[in-house]
């Protein structure tokens, strides 16, 4: 095996190289070889100065993920650290690429910082709910000042280098190439008689205000950061570095940062970051199964999803014909998608010429002969099922053969849609969720007959469009929208039990859902659940009931904020949600008339009973194998429905609970309030009984 670390000399400079492909991360073997090369040159008098640099597409990425497993094996990152900032010649970090968390804390125990003015600098831990732990909270500061070291650890966004280099964090910017940048910048301090400069040993500008700034931090944290624990443990660390000498800083960083590790929302995050990893593994269809190239896309349907789709592609640099029925239908599309971008131009996240480009790539056609060159079309018409069929029969006829053919639907049946073709294999449902520009999530339903590759294309798309894709089965409503049915039924029949709207959506969202889901109801629009539970109404239980507040809400015309008042009102100038007395007063006098018992659920019950209704139909769907995996559910719910990510997602916040406590109070449901709904899935029972997680049944699968 290659040496991960090198030395070479170049004139009086040491340059050593780390080489660790793909990312640099900082493995255990990475760190053994830095702190070789360090050691080595500490016994030679060959060079006034060290670069420290990176081979391959990016500096050193941050920590080896894996070593939370195994805690972090020998050599230490502050033993590490320690050595490279107490190197008696100046020591230079040489940045490109990402150099994040740990990356950026070794970067800092160097010296001097150059960069490519290309890099990117982050300490992201925060996202993954654990700390700076290799002294970023104790150096960060005294390098370049309280406030500015807590926004970039409580925001964990990446700086850019320009930016990076404005708060001081680097000395100086390189374009083109970046070693002989680095070399001149280390040769420019030699001449200047600089020496080494121990970021431990500055002040922390600012300190004088430390316990104001720190305290409005908190506050600020406790509203924007609802029910998290790592901005709290991260705040301490950093009032550490203001009060205490470092090497007692950094002990009490360490202290804490392996609380956060083992905490509940370090966990999760993690958790999630590994579940997003898994969800292109797919039972039985090995990496010798290749998807097919996507140059070009088509959509059928022009209407809200149908150019949001087309955004998708267009954004991804994918040329993309939409056909519609009408020239209006296509004129109608087409100045949403400019209206879209528009806003995106005037908010300045998007440059003039990028919407130009991007406009530029989309076609409009009424012709489905149009569609012939595209390798994946989508399908995004009326919910019709005979309508859908028809389609799909012509785009049998004109499509070329390979070509991926992709249905939007929510709710139908997509074993029958692909029926109708003469090839079902090319058939599978993808599922974007509403704007769909915008919306992370992107289910893809793998039909009956749906073939590896074409599966596997599919996950490649999401990938290329930038989106979070998981396969599902086909069922009513797939995992996201079914597990939301039993969640909303109670949601519901709270307020026919005497919970206020907002009492309800309170209760959701002091949980820590990014939305009430009464008022993501009103958002949708209060009859789309209504018309589809219409129409399978010979499905649903006879129970008059059932989703009765969004019935009688649809009944009255109060479709939600489209008509200015669905579940509450909207007239304030800035359309916020306020309560409405009459649409209350409506739903306690239809609980009268149908005898509902006015128990007026407490907000914990409130949560229980929506979500454990939600995770006892996640169980159901592991069961059926709708969903390959627990954590593939906690991506879809975190991903697309504003589950709170520091819970990890449903299935890992039911292991938290303990499936056994669930399982009881399933029961209790099932009991006192009504034996119908409350029927615990056999998934949940039989883990629960042997006393086992999700996660559990997880790693038993066969892989
Ligand atoms: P929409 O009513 O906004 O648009 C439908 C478009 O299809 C219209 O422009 C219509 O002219 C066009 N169309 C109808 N018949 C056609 C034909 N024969 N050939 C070509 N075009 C035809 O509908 P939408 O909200 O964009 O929904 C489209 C699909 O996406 C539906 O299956 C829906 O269930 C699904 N979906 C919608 C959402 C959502 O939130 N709106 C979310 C996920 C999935």
């Amino acid at each position: 095996m290659a040496e991960i670390a090198t030395i070479h000399l170049d004139g009086d400079v040491a340059v050593v190289t780390l080489d660790a492909p793909p990312v640099n991360a900082m493995t255990r073997e990475l760190r053994a070889g830095l702190k070789a090369a360090f050691e080595s040159l500490r016994a030679r008098s060959d060079h006034r100065a060290v670069v420290l640099i990176c081979a391959g597409r990016t500096f050193l990425s941050g920590g080896d993920m894996r070593e939370f497993d195994t805690g972090v094996q020998e050599p230490g990152y502050h033993e590490l650290l320690r050595l490279l900032e107490d190197t008696p010649v100046l020591v230079v970090a040489a940045i490109h690429g990402s150099a994040m968390g740990g990356g950026v804390e070794t970067a800092i125990a160097c010296h001097y910082r150059v960069a490519l003015d290309s890099a990117r600098l982050g300490l992201p831990e925060i996202t993954l709910g654990i700390i700076p732990g290799a002294g970023g909270t104790q150096r960060m500061p005294r390098l370049i000042g309280l406030e500015p070291a807590l926004d970039m650890m409580l925001g964990g966004k990446p700086l850019t280098a320009a930016q990076a280099k404005a708060l001081g964090l680097v000395d100086e910017l390189v374009s083109g190439e970046l070693l002989p940048g680095a070399l001149a910048f280390a040769r420019g301090l030699i001449a200047r008689g600089a020496g080494p400069r121990r970021t431990r040993e500055l002040p922390v500008a600012g300190a004088e205000r430390a316990d104001e700034v720190i305290a409005a931090r908190r506050a600020q944290a406790a509203r924007t950061m609802r029910n998290r624990t790592t901005p709290g443990m991260l705040l301490d660390a950093v009032a550490a570095a203001v009060e205490r000498p470092f090497d007692d800083g950094i002990r009490y960083e360490r202290e804490l940062s392996l609380v956060a590790e083992k905490s509940v929302e370090g966990r999760a995050l993690r958790h999630l970051f590994f579940a997003e990893r898994e969800l292109r593994r797919i039972p039985g269809i090995g990496p010798e199964v290749r998807g097919r190239p996507v140059a070009a896309a088509g959509i059928v349907g022009a209407g809200t999803m149908g150019g949001g789709i087309a955004m998708c592609f267009a954004n991804a640099g994918i040329p993309v014909t939409i056909v519609d029925t009408t020239q209006e239908a296509l004129d109608r599309g087409f100045a949403t998608i400019r209206k879209n971008y528009e806003r995106s131009v005037q908010r300045g996240s998007l440059r003039p010429e990028l919407m130009a480009q991007r406009l530029a790539l989309i076609r409009g056609s009424l012709a489905y002969a149009d569609l012939g060159e595209a390798d994946v079309i989508v399908e995004a018409v009326f919910e019709n099922l005979a309508l859908k069929k028809q389609i799909f029969a012509r785009l049998d006829e004109v499509a070329k053969p390979g070509a991926v053919l992709g249905t939007n639907t929510s709710t139908l049946d997509i074993d029958e849609i692909a029926a109708v073709t003469r090839r079902p294999q090319a058939v599978l449902g993808l599922h974007f969720f509403s704007p769909a520009n915008v919306m992370q999530l992107l289910e893809i339903v793998r039909a009956s007959a749906t073939a590896p590759e074409v599966l596997v294309t599919a996950l490649d798309l999401a990938k290329t469009i930038r989106k979070t894709g998981v396969v599902a089965r086909v069922c009513y409503g797939f995992i996201g929208n079914r597990m939301m049915d039993p969640y909303g039924r109670e949601a519901e029949r709270c307020v026919l039990e005497g919970a206020t709207p907002a009492e309800v959506d309170g209760a959701l969202e002091d949980f820590g859902m990014a939305m009430g889901i009464l008022a993501v109801y009103d958002l949708a629009g209060v009859d789309i659940g209504y018309l589809t539970r219409k129409e399978r109404a010979h499905l649903l239980p006879d129970d008059p009931s059932f989703y009765r507040p969004t019935a009688l809400l649809t009944e009255r015309g109060w479709l939600g904020q489209k008509t200015g008042r669905g579940y509450y009102r909207y007239d304030s100038p800035e359309r916020k949600r306020t309560p409405d007395p009459e649409a209350i007063a409506m739903f306690r006098a239809e609980a009268e008339r149908l005898g509902v018992p006015q128990r007026r659920p407490a907000p914990q019950e409130i949560v229980e009973r929506c979500l454990y209704a939600l995770i006892n139909e996640g169980a159901r769907i592991l069961e059926e194998g709708i969903a390959l995996r627990a954590s593939d559910i906690d991506t879809v719910y975190c991903a697309g429905y504003g589950f709170p990510r520091y819970r990890g997602g449903p299935m890992f916040y039911a292991d938290t609970v303990g499936l056994d406590v669930i399982l009881e109070r399933i029961q209790a449901f099932q009991r006192e309030l009504d034996p119908q709904y409350w029927q615990p899935s056999a998934l949940l029972l039989q883990l629960a009984r042997e006393g086992r997680s999700f996660a559990q049944w997880q790693a038993a699968q066969p892989r």
